[in-house]
């Protein structure tokens, strides 16, 4: 059993992704060809964006975001702290400071009551200048942002969504990459849309802001690619990923989200009565990038991991750090304790989850985590 099963997506969609990179060998036109923009815009579309400039991963798509806005030194960047490294790394990577703000224990997403108290502390101090916040949409779900805008607003910030894992969610009828006024996202392969390697992608409705991320993923490029008119970047997604990607975002569209949140539903409907299963408010949609249980304490947990693994069930712990915790971030002020990351570090397990998991395979996971729990 596979934790995100690419292989079997791949079985299903063989003749097509074959074709499609052959197609592009055949032409050899390997860097900004065709696929690129035809990619960018049904990706536009589908999110409801004015623009999509695909690029080499979403760790570059979140950093072009902040050099847009010229993000730096002196400046307080609020992300969650419990999430993937990279949220937090690009705005040290700016020089700027991120501020962890905890996260909800039911959603694990971005606190807006605790990010406001983070502002606060921010602005008391009077050291640093709030800029932005980076709410995260975890494991799918899409982070609380009719609350965080209006935090946002009160203090001047702006709101960069690190949609990483959340493409394909939706608040209502909004959908995940619309919520920021730049929006980022992995096509990492085990993300929710993958592609072969490493890909991402930055959103905005903004033709001055899209400008400046086209000129700087090409080596800061003015009118063409030899007249250069500020420091950029090579940031491209290549040809051939966008190819991949064509099929794969039908298949996305079409029945992928469909299954994973049968798949969702099932497991939920198994273990809601034995560990805390996964919270999606009213009017959210997840995409399930993970499906993750809460368990009593890290002892529970450790011998479910561990149970499982010897029945041949994977699992993984996303995740096992703080951020605040990282030794990368050592000596950063820490402007809030974080209880909530810091207990989910502990208790957070996610079990196996992709639109080709079969019904068979969520049985036994289930039956398994009964049998390990109910025994103690
Ligand atoms: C995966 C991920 C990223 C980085 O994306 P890459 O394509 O791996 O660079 C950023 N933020 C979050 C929340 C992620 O999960």
């Amino acid at each position: 059993m596979q934790f995100r099963d690419l292989k079997k997506q791949y079985e299903a969609l063989k003749p097509q992704i074959d074709s499609a990179v052959a197609g592009v060998i055949a032409a050899s036109s390997f860097i900004s060809g065709p696929q690129v923009a035809e990619l960018e815009r049904r990706l536009a579309e589908y999110t409801g964006r004015k623009h999509c400039i695909t690029c080499g991963n979403g760790t570059d798509a979140l950093s072009m975001a902040l050099m847009a806005w010229g993000i730096k030194e002196g400046d307080a960047v609020f992300v969650p702290d419990f999430t993937f490294f990279a949220t937090g790394e690009v705005v040290s990577f700016e020089g700027a400071t991120p501020v962890f703000v905890d996260v909800d224990k039911d959603t694990f997403n971005m606190d807006p009551e605790k990010l406001e108290e983070a502002v606060r502390e921010v602005v008391n101090e009077g050291r640093l200048t709030p800029r932005l916040v980076i709410p995260v949409d975890l494991f799918g779900l899409p982070a609380d942002y009719e609350k965080i805008q209006a935090v946002a607003e009160k203090y001047g910030m702006k709101i960069l969504e690190d949609g990483a894992q959340g493409f394909g969610g939706r608040i209502g009828e909004k959908k995940v990459c619309s919520f920021g006024e730049i929006s980022a996202t992995s096509f990492f392969p085990a993300k929710p849309l993958g592609c072969y390697g490493d890909g991402g992608a930055v959103f905005t409705d903004s033709d001055e802001t899209a400008a400046y991320l086209e000129s700087i993923r090409v080596h800061g490029k003015g009118s063409y690619k030899y007249e250069n008119v500020r420091i950029g970047w090579n940031s491209r997604l290549d040809t051939i990923q966008a190819a991949v990607m064509l099929p794969k975002l039908q298949a996305f569209q079409e029945y992928e989200l469909e299954r994973v949140n049968e798949a969702a539903a099932r497991y939920t409907q198994e273990l809601k009565n034995i560990v805390k299963t996964p919270v999606i408010p009213e009017h959210f949609y997840s995409s399930w990038a993970q499906y993750t249980i809460q368990l009593e304490n890290g002892e529970e947990r450790d011998r479910l991991q561990g149970f499982l693994k010897e029945k041949g069930i994977p699992t993984m712990i996303y995740y096992p750090i703080p951020m605040h915790r990282q030794r990368a971030f050592e000596g950063l002020k820490l402007y809030q304790e974080c209880p909530v990351t810091e207990r989910l570090c502990q208790t957070v397990l996610s079990l196996p989850m992709h639109p080709y998991l079969e019904r068979e395979e969520q049985e036994r996971i289930a039956e398994a985590v009964k049998a390990c729990l109910m025994r103690s």
